[in-house]
């Protein structure tokens, strides 16, 4: 298969994005469970983390993608919940570093979905209210309590945040991939002789990879 082929058959649609958590998830478990029965971590102890990474992996690309910046296949999964997201869609930046950006924008999506959770709560109950309903007020009990939780379990905690960053970190290097990075590969691997790329030597320049790092930046991704 020609290079440009395969690039267009491994277009980063939703379909894609879904297989290369699960494949990327595959791939990942056994190597987490190998550098922590290196490191004489206690095989059970092993098992967990590697378990709460795995899954929190995979939720990170299905449920919390960066693509619920605009993508309304992630939003139908949400089901009812899809409201969840809405404000993030028109708030966030289509294809940007505050959705598609490596580290800083998983955790933001968690912590987006945790206030709007209150925040629901927080509706329902002064809804409640003004309906003659006498609901007890539990949203900032709720919120404590889990907060506390994260403070008093910060295994479980570091674990579902690694999660979250590499299931996310997957779906944004595809995109680069598909995007500025795929200059860089058909530089890399498939020089042509004659060429501009082959009389001038390896352009690693070109292909931009600041928006994945770049809050201020004004590049993104391309999509389908
Ligand atoms: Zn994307």
């Amino acid at each position: 298969m020609r290079y440009e082929s395969f690039i267009i058959v491994c277009m980063p649609n939703t379909p894609v994005h879904d297989f290369l958590t699960i494949a990327s998830g595959i791939v990942l478990a056994p190597g987490i469970y190998g550098v922590l029965y290196e490191a004489n971590v206690a095989n059970q102890t092993a098992v967990v983390i590697t378990t709460l990474i795995l899954t929190a992996h995979v939720v990170s690309g299905v449920l919390f993608s960066p693509d619920l910046d605009l993508d309304s296949r992630i939003h139908k999964r949400w089901g009812m919940f899809f409201y969840i997201w809405l404000p993030y869609k028109w708030i966030i930046p289509h294809r940007h570093f505050w959705s598609h950006g490596l580290v800083l924008p998983p955790l933001l999506r968690l912590g987006y979905f945790f206030g709007m959770i209150i925040l629901t709560i927080f509706l329902i109950e002064r809804i409640a209210a003004s309906a003659g309903i006498d609901l007890p007020i539990v949203h900032n009990s709720v919120a404590w309590a889990i907060i506390t939780w994260i403070g008093q379990n910060e295994m479980v905690s570091v674990c579902i945040a690694i999660g979250f960053i590499s299931g996310s970190a997957v779906h944004s290097i595809a995109d680069w991939l598909h995007s500025g990075g795929k200059k860089l590969i058909r530089t890399l691997f498939v020089p042509r002789r004659g060429s501009q790329v082959a009389r001038k030597g390896i352009d690693f320049a070109r292909p931009s990879i600041r928006w994945l790092f770049d809050p201020f930046s004004t590049e993104h991704p391309s999509h389908y």
